[in-house]
């Protein structure tokens, strides 16, 4: 850390402190005494002391706890409530219902300026959870943009598309409009192409040579014998025209991992993991070199986005490594090779020789091999999870004392 960073005692203005030094919600009222609005005291609303809760442990259902008395004597429980100064000094209990009621505008307006000391002391403490938490963040980053586990995910895709070039091509035409699974295209003869073509050359003959077509002499044979004898001259002619072929497909199984070939997918990891650390180094600056009354709301909105940019960025990079991991898995691996040794474009196979061999693919005729290194594995960095906890931290689940 440089010197000119602020530590957190530096980091604190005076009256911010002071603010997280200052309990907001009390659990027990027994210390302000009856709280007894004397008989004749005019309902007049000064200031908010503080905000109560005494709804005992169980919640709602423990009915069995005593209701407090309010101000106005108004019979509900009162749990939860103010303890509220009216003028001359005197302190009361109050419910939120019962202040709007018989202190009205004043009670609204204190209460709200009570609302905004309660979130600028839980964004002060974002904001110090953040301080403390964000270096983690970066080094995790900065490791994470250096790993050969992530280098091995571009190198991994790029000799995917170099060496294995008309497989992978053919494969991602193929997964993708099948949404994952592995369809083989088997070129079939088409019997009915074969036979409707016949039938054209065959008419056209017999116009031009101004005699019965061979189709026609079935239709039109006198006798049994006559034919039979048609219509084994028509299948000979059939199958002496040229042979018509037609794509029949082969579920050979689902394709783990397939929007790995999905070229609108997120982008590489590595450039993903290098946009978030740049990111996170000016969060990082801008965290350790602000003191806390520069952090108000508009520049603490900013900051949950570029937070929350970064956090997203590290996701999706890890979500892309999981996707590479399982599209190399054993079984995965298997499954594409003998998609790849089924498919057949045009009159051959793809042109690849392609074999599983444990995780690897290898192509028999170029002897290209491709496999992520051994030991590859998607990065983890706890700090990661904790900034992500607490930016999505609720008000009302952070406990609101000092
Ligand atoms: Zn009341």
């Amino acid at each position: 850390m440089d010197d000119e960073s602020p530590n957190d005692a530096q980091f604190l203005t005076p009256s911010d402190k002071e603010l997280l030094n200052t309990e907001l919600k009390i659990t027990s009222t027994a210390e302000f005494g009856t709280l007894d609005r004397p008989e004749g005291l005019p309902a007049k609303f000064r200031r908010i002391v503080v905000r109560y809760d005494e709804t005992p442990k169980g919640g709602k259902k423990a009915g069995h706890n005593p209701h407090l008395d309010c101000a106005f004597q108004c019979h509900a429980k009162h749990w939860r409530g103010f303890i509220v100064e009216l003028e001359g000094e005197q302190l009361v209990r109050v419910g939120k219902d019962c202040g709007h009621k018989h202190l009205g505008a004043d009670f609204q307006r204190g209460m709200n300026a009570y609302s905004a000391l309660e979130t600028r002391k839980f964004e002060l403490r974002r904001l110090l959870a953040l301080r403390s938490e964000f270096p983690a963040a970066v080094s995790a980053l900065k490791s994470a943009v250096a790993s050969a586990n992530v280098a091995a995910f571009d190198r991994y895709l790029a000799v995917l598309r170099r060496e294995f070039a008309p497989m992978s091509r053919e494969l991602a035409d193929s997964v993708r409009r099948s949404s994952g699974r592995l369809m083989a295209a088997k070129r079939v003869r088409d019997g009915e192409r074969e036979e409707a073509s016949a039938r054209m050359v065959d008419a056209r003959e017999a116009r031009a040579n101004g005699t019965m077509s061979r189709w026609k002499s079935i239709t039109e044979a006198p006798t049994p014998a006559i034919r039979e004898r048609a219509v084994r001259a028509w299948k000979n002619f059939v199958s002496s025209q040229p042979p018509a072929y037609k794509i029949e497909y082969v579920d050979v199984g689902s394709c783990d991992g397939w929007k790995l070939l999905d070229p609108k997918q997120a982008p590489p990891p590595s450039s993903l993991l290098s946009a978030a650390l740049l990111k996170a180094d000016e969060v990082a600056s801008q965290l350790l070199r602000r003191r806390s009354d520069e952090w108000q709301s508009a520049r603490i909105v900013q900051l949950k986005k570029d937070v929350r940019e970064v956090l997203d960025a590290w996701a999706k990079a890890l979500a892309s490594m999981r996707v590479i991991d399982q599209f190399t898995g054993e079984a995965n691996i298997a499954a594409i090779a003998s998609w790849a040794q089924q498919t057949e474009k045009d009159a051959a196979g793809i042109g690849q020789n392609v074999i599983a061999s444990g995780r690897a693919i290898a192509d028999l005729d170029s002897a290209s091999k491709l496999e992520l290194p051994v030991g590859f594995e998607v990065p983890t960095a706890r700090a990661m999870e904790r900034i992500d906890e607490i930016l999505n931290r609720k008000f009302e689940l952070w406990d609101s004392g000092p």
